[in-house]
């Protein structure tokens, strides 16, 4: 029989790298915490029609990489449905903003989101059909403020501080304005003029493109095709006064606390909700995929589909990739404290008839605090302690004597002294040595 694998593009996190997931994750909770965002959690399966109308249908996300599949109906009450894995989550968070008429409180909302996303592109370093995400959005009604250029830099602020807080050097921000929904429409006028002569020169896929997206031409790696893309007009020349004098403000905001920027008029992002405010937080230890997160100001997406008027701006981290740069920048240390870790103690019952008072003393030992791991009586004593090395610094000796007297033998690994410790003060001499 063929044994069955993971799914391409999909992957297994073991082990002490999980380790690592998890202190990402819990130091994104804590900054987001002190902004005072609050934690959504959103289906993994939506309404196709969300990503159709939210993302854009002639994105590359919506026409070609979407899980998508019919839902039949299973009982009278239900009806068939086209339902569709959540590639990105910003759709999902404006929904349930709507759904639960969040935009009542008069008030901004501020929501972040962890978990996995799904796109099925061509895996490669730090591409995944499923991949993970930490993301926020900040999102309300015009009245409490949600269109400020302040809101904008505040998120900005808050990923520096987050990416400074995980040890991640060398990040760039990358930042652009994709202008208003008013200004969009002659930009895109003066792309197809300026696309039209040439497109024929370009890849099938830009052609495609000028066609049904031009504005995603701008975002497009294809080497042969970078200089036509080099002299296309450049949105900033098409930005109405009020979004320039919005990024301006975004910038004035970044100086004044520190926060170090790229203009880069040609960044656009691959979907089609943003307005204004684009950016991107670049690594150059992730190679071709150098994006660590992305994200930008989104002023029409509730509207789009089917919300009240409700401005926001929102970011994606992709967590797979903060693992790789994390990883990549700082082996020994990851080594040191997740590899090479070992537990508290362990306890070798010497007969299986110490097991199960093995197992209580573990108990015990743990409530307090320690890592414990327990052997098996079954063991032969060479056995036990080869194995209780590899795993631990110390070994903790029960059998008959020991539980009848109430005294412990315990051997340290790293000095190979053997000490009796009663019982009672087993955990707190644990706890005492290093
Ligand atoms: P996006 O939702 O496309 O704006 O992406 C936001 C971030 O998610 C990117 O900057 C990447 O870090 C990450 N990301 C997007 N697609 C993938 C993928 N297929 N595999 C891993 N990470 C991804």
């Amino acid at each position: 029989m063929s044994t069955l694998k993971a799914v391409r593009g999909t992957r297994d996190l073991l082990p002490p790298e999980t380790e690592l997931w998890n202190r990402v994750e819990s130091t994104a909770r804590a900054v987001f915490a002190r902004y005072d965002f609050g934690e959504i959690r959103t289906p993994v399966f939506e309404d196709t029609q969300l990503f159709a109308r939210g993302v854009g249908e002639e994105t590359d996300i919506v026409s070609k990489e979407m899980y998508t599949w019919e839902d039949r109906a299973r009982a009278q009450s239900e009806k068939a449905q086209s339902l569709t894995l959540r590639p990105e989550n910003t759709a999902g968070v404006v929904r349930a903003y709507i759904e639960h008429k969040l935009g009542e409180t008069g008030l901004i909302q501020k929501l972040y989101y962890i978990g996995p996303q799904f796109r099925r592109e061509r895996p490669q370093k730090g591409r995944y059909r499923q991949f993970w995400q930490i993301g926020a959005e900040v999102i309300g009604p015009p009245s409490a403020g949600s269109e400020s250029p302040l809101r904008d830099a505040e998120v900005l602020e808050m990923l520096a501080t987050l990416l400074n807080e995980l040890g991640i050097t060398g990040w760039k921000l990358e930042i652009n304005s994709v202008g208003s929904a008013t200004d969009r429409p002659r930009y895109l006028a003066a792309l197809r003029k300026a696309l039209a002569p040439v497109k024929h020169k370009m890849s099938e896929d830009n052609q495609r493109r000028a066609e049904t997206n031009p504005l995603r031409v701008l975002d497009s790696k294809d080497p042969q095709d970078q200089e036509i893309i080099e002299a296309l007009p450049c949105i900033a020349d098409y930005l109405d006064e009020d979004s320039k004098t919005h990024f301006a403000a975004v910038l004035a905001a970044l100086d004044a606390c520190g926060v170090p920027y790229h203009v880069n008029p040609r960044l656009v992002r691959g979907l089609d909700y943003y307005t204004r405010t684009a950016f991107e937080f670049i690594h150059g230890g992730l190679g071709a995929q150098n994006a660590l997160l992305g994200g930008g100001r989104y002023d029409g997406l509730s509207e789009a589909i089917g919300g009240p008027k409700a401005p926001g701006i929102g970011f994606a981290i992709g967590l797979d990739r903060l693992i790789l740069t994390l990883q990549a920048q700082e082996q020994t240390v990851l080594e040191t404290i997740y590899i090479n870790t070992p537990s508290d103690a362990y306890i070798a019952p010497l007969g299986e008839g110490q097991n199960a008072a093995a197992l209580a003393l573990a108990h015990e030992l743990r409530n307090s605090g320690l890592r414990i791991e327990v052997g098996d009586g079954s063991f032969r004593l060479k056995k036990s302690f080869e194995i209780a090395n590899k795993l631990a610094r110390k070994i903790v000796l029960l059998g008959e004597d020991e539980l009848r007297s109430g005294i412990l033998t315990v051997k340290d690994f790293a000095t190979g002294g053997q000490t009796k410790i009663p019982r009672a003060e087993l955990a707190a001499a644990l706890k005492s040595q290093p």
